[in-house]
Order: C-alpha cells, then structure tokens, then sequence
C-alpha cells in the first residue's frame, strides 16, 4: 500500500514511509507510528495491506487529535475510529466518490483528468455546509 506517500493533517504534510520491521524505542513491534514534530507517519510494510490501511487512518487520527492539543488519547478509541472509518468506506464504496470527486475532477474531453486542488476540496466542503 505504498500509494499514498503523503498526508496533509491540518497545516502539516506528513511524509508517510513504508519501514519493514517497524519497532518502537523499547524495540515492541509496532504497525504505525506518528512523529508529529518531524511530520513523518511509518507504516510497517510487512502488515497485509487492509492492517496498513487501517494503521494509516489510526496514526491520521493521532495527528488530528494532536493538532487540537489533545495529546493522551486512548488507542482502543482510535482503534475504533480507524476501524469504523475503513469499514465505512469498503461497504459505501461511493462515500469518498460522493464526498468530493464529482465536482473536482477537471475533464478535458480526452480521458485527461487534472487531479482536484486545494481548492476545489475546500469549495466542495464549503458548499455541503450551504445545501439546505
Ligand atoms: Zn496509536
């Protein structure tokens, strides 16, 4: 699941890496781990790729509690979250489509899709705020 090799939680891009053998400093094996003042997210590669998945959406949550100062959370409550979120989106596999896609792909009338910028997410975000 090496795609996705960067995440954008808040202001900060962290750098996300792929490390085999992934292990904490008391050397416990480890699936993922957040550096939050370095901006770097590793995934331990040698997981099957739904764990990896899963790893990812538990450290993005990490950083999105982390920026919010909440810094001691319980990792069963991130579990659940990171779990309950994947499987949110493997049985509505139009959810993520649904959510932003529609309106920021760019088609040119020849297959060429520009990818959605900054923008174009947040406009789309803006305006599911304003359907009324
Ligand atoms: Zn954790």
């Amino acid at each position: 699941m090496s795609g996705i090799t960067q995440l954008r939680i808040g202001p900060y891009i962290y750098r996300v890496e792929y490390v085999k053998d992934l292990r904490a400093a008391d050397d416990t094996r480890l699936a993922g781990n957040i550096e939050y003042e370095q901006n770097v997210i590793s995934v331990d590669r040698d997981n099957v790729e739904a764990v990896q998945l899963v790893t990812l959406f538990h450290e993005m949550i990490h950083g999105i509690l982390a920026n919010a100062g909440i810094v001691h959370h319980k990792e069963r409550l991130i579990d659940a979250i990171a779990t309950g979120m994947v499987q949110a989106f493997i049985d509505n596999p139009d959810l993520a489509e649904e959510f932003i896609r529609p309106e920021c792909d760019h088609y040119h009338g020849d297959d060429r899709i520009e990818p959605c910028t900054e923008g174009d997410v947040l406009k789309k975000l803006g305006n599911i705020g304003m359907e009324k």
